[in-house]
């Protein structure tokens, strides 16, 4: 109890580590280069020979048939960081109402240098069960001491809490969870978190553009400021990478300490350069998000009448069969009626908890949906 008067703000933290960088000479900056001729790069206004990159035959120059350049052509911190890198940072921040973010290649890569970066010996992580691998991943190399909570167990997780004599405390949840669609208490996390000085990680890689008002996520939805929100952008969004949103601080801290952007070469900027204006999609995207939440009650209502179990409530569903045999026999009949959902099993599932993982999309129509039940019939 004595060490919970001790805990200190995620903030705090980061900013005293970016002040012993400084000291030691080790601040970094990002410059911001422009994209000039090959072989040269555009700094402040003026053109330089550009000898710092990995573009070694030129190719990261030429354009997509969109325009922009196909390649950063190097890591942010080296050349790589360009204006369209920032000007979608400011849209995913602006988007999801927090200060600052910071883009990633792959979600994966955002959750293991992030947690990796942020976490370390002697601190400790709780992390739900279900957990996507990228998270458990960037725990494991973090070093942090791993406290293993039941699915969405806030009992477990407070006791945990109560216990924990460590300085620094990290709450790791989805949002939505990737295999049954289920939904994290975040109000509950938040409240928990706060009253132990716990930070509060939340991977919204299933409720960006699907929930919330504008698609703004699970966390606007409750009005819950994580601080730490990922966002994936191979979902809902339709494009690759993700983003990583909190504060200044926070994003000052990933550029520094996430070995994942640090040694890695800048999202492409074809790709930075699309985001915005799929954000503005996603905002923009109310009727296909209420005919996306009708296709997953019609189909858990449908599910539940054949007598299978279902979790989530959308975007996810998951059809709960238990054995493994019975879960791909659901598989095989769909397949033989032209429609395509896994039978996802352990280990990616505890085991007894084989099932059919559905995503109904809008781009499917309402017969699309009957036939899917009538298949399974
Ligand atoms: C898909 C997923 C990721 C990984 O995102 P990628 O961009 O595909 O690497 C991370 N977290 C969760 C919860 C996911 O479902």
């Amino acid at each position: 109890m004595q060490r919970r008067q001790q805990r200190r703000p995620l903030d705090s933290v980061l900013d005293e580590r970016l002040a012993h960088k400084s000291a030691a000479g080790l601040r970094r900056t990002l410059l911001d280069v422009q994209p000039a001729e090959p072989g040269r790069v555009l700094l402040e206004g003026r053109s330089f020979l550009d000898f710092a990159s990995n573009d070694y035959l030129g190719l990261g120059h030429r354009p997509d048939p969109g325009g922009d350049p196909g390649s950063a052509r190097a890591s942010r911190l080296v050349t790589g960081n360009l204006p369209v890198h920032r000007r979608a940072e400011r849209a995913f921040a602006e988007w999801v109402g927090l200060e600052s973010a910071l883009l990633f290649t792959s979600g994966y890569a955002a959750n293991v240098g992030t947690v990796a970066g942020l976490m370390g010996r002697g601190d400790v992580v709780f992390s739900d069960e279900l957990n996507h691998a990228s998270l458990i991943d960037g725990s494991r190399l973090s070093r942090a001491r791993i406290e293993i909570v039941p699915h969405r167990d806030l009992d477990a997780l407070r006791r945990g809490l109560e216990t924990c004599d460590a300085e620094r405390v990290l709450v790791i949840t989805e949002s939505i969870f990737s295999m049954e669609g289920t939904h994290a208490d975040l109000a509950a996390l938040r409240d928990l978190t706060t009253a132990h000085g716990a930070w509060l990680m939340v991977d919204e890689a299933h409720s960006l553009g699907t929930m919330g008002p504008e698609g703004r996520g699970s966390c606007v939805a409750a009005g819950v400021r994580p601080d730490i929100l990922v966002g994936t952008l191979g979902k809902a969004m339709g494009s690759a990478g993700a983003f990583v949103a909190g504060s200044s601080t926070l994003r000052e801290a990933l550029i520094h300490d996430a070995r994942s952007f640090v040694f890695s070469t800048g999202i492409a900027p074809a790709v930075a350069a699309g985001l915005p204006a799929r954000i503005d999609w996603l905002r923009q995207a109310d009727e296909a998000r209420a005919l996306q939440a009708a296709h997953c009650r019609r189909l858990s209502d449908g599910l539940r009448a054949l007598g299978v179990e279902v979790r989530g409530s959308g975007p996810i569903l998951g059809a709960i069969y238990g054995s493994p045999e019975v879960a791909v026999e659901a598989e095989r009949r769909l397949a033989a009626a032209g429609i395509l959902a896994r039978a996802i099993r352990p280990p990616t599932v505890p085991r007894g908890t084989s099932r059919l993982r559905i995503v109904p999309s809008a781009a499917h129509s309402r017969q699309d949906i009957e036939a899917f039940l009538e298949a399974l019939a």
